[in-house]
């Protein structure tokens, strides 16, 4: 969906660039495309840090109207730049965002395709999600190509790291976001995780449209049957993201608390507090660790070429998170007694 939209800006003139994020070396950069087959062949999401500062600099050299695709903070970042730039204020006049649980560092797509046979500096290529219908469409798949061009294929959800909400390589920042929707863009894109929409292997978009313009774009395509869309509220969006707003209202209070007690607390919508059943504070704090500890064991194991060292840690540190987060194993068994899950 935010590929057609970008199509659709693009095709009705209503801009002559879109800025998005390609396959370049050495793995993912933003470019500025100017046909719908480039912007066609850029979509599909990718869990890959990158930076914006070389397209903001080609909006800057060459005149035109531009849309900006990008994860809620580079939007934000894009709204602000362009408050304090004409220029880029004049040109840059649709943002289509992403929703964002966090972002990850490079080392976790790294991380996923040493695990299937591609070592660190032999990857060519990732794609993060493989599209297969007759799955559901939550069962992730990653597929590495390596330098010689050969593809290794394996679900998140056997692999350390794979599973998303652990926080494995979480960027640092990403702890106080409070973000989920990319709230400041004309139009953001994100996954329908409630069924029957999540079991549906072609996968689902869901949609939430602030711009007049874009909704008359949406809206004709509609009336046209070009586009099929369901009317949804609020509340159902919320649903699709129960499991990142959660951390990101009472997580970002718990974690906002915690910093208290180091120093620096950013001022963010929801108010610091330790208030919450013990269960909770044990996850978040178990994400923090994860999210810290898997950068730096990642890195060790990676500078001695001991991919064994890297899965041992995170085995173990996944033992303990599913425990708490699903009760799953004797360990999760015993924390259920101890402390009941909210
Ligand atoms: C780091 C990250 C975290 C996400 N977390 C969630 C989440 O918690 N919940 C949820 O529902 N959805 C999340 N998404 C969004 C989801 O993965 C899809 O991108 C979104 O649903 C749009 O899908 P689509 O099929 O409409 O996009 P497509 O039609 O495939 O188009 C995607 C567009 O986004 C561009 N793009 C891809 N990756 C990036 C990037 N890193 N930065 C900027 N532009 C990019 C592509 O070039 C393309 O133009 C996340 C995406 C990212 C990148």
């Amino acid at each position: 969906m935010a590929s057609w939209v970008a199509v659709e800006l693009l095709r009705t003139g209503l801009v002559d660039g879109v800025a998005h994020v390609t396959p370049q070396p050495p793995l993912f950069a933003y470019q500025i495309s100017r046909n719908v087959e480039d912007v066609r062949a850029g979509a599909k999401s990718r869990y890959h840090p990158v930076t914006l500062w070389p397209i903001l600099e080609e909006i800057r050299a060459r005149p035109g109207r531009y849309a900006v695709v990008g994860v809620p903070c580079f939007i934000k970042a894009v709204h602000l730049l362009r408050r304090r730039d004409p220029l880029l204020h004049a040109r840059i006049v649709f943002t289509l965002g992403l929703f964002c649980g966090h972002m990850k560092s490079a080392h976790f797509g790294e991380s996923l395709a040493w695990q299937i046979g591609v070592r660190p500096g032999e990857l060519a290529g990732i794609d993060y999600r493989v599209k297969d219908p007759r799955r559901p469409a939550n069962w992730y798949r990653v597929r590495a190509t390596d330098a010689a061009g050969a593809t290794h294929e394996k679900d998140w959800m056997h692999l350390a790291g794979g599973d998303w909400g652990a926080g494995f390589f979480q960027h640092p920042a990403c702890d106080v976001c409070d973000d989920v929707v990319a709230e400041t863009a004309d139009m953001s894109f994100g996954d329908a995780w409630v069924e029957p929409y999540a079991s549906d292997g072609r996968g689902t978009n869901v949609v939430v449209i602030r711009s007049p313009v874009l909704l008359d774009l949406v809206g004709q395509a509609r009336a046209q049957g070009r586009l099929r869309l369901d009317d949804v509220d609020a509340d159902f969006v919320a649903r699709t993201q129960a499991a990142g707003l959660r951390h990101r209202r009472e997580g970002l209070a718990y974690r906002l608390a915690l910093r208290r007690r180091h120093g620096i607390v950013p001022r963010k919508r929801v108010t610091p507090s330790t208030d919450l059943a013990l269960r909770r504070k044990l996850i978040y704090r178990a994400r923090r660790r994860i999210a810290r500890d898997s950068a730096r064991v990642y890195l060790l194991a990676r500078s001695l070429d001991a991919l064994w060292l890297y899965l041992f840690w995170a085995q173990a540190a996944y033992t303990i998170y599913e425990a708490l987060a699903y009760g799953r194993g004797r360990l999760g068994a015993l924390l259920d007694r101890l402390t009941p899950r909210p």
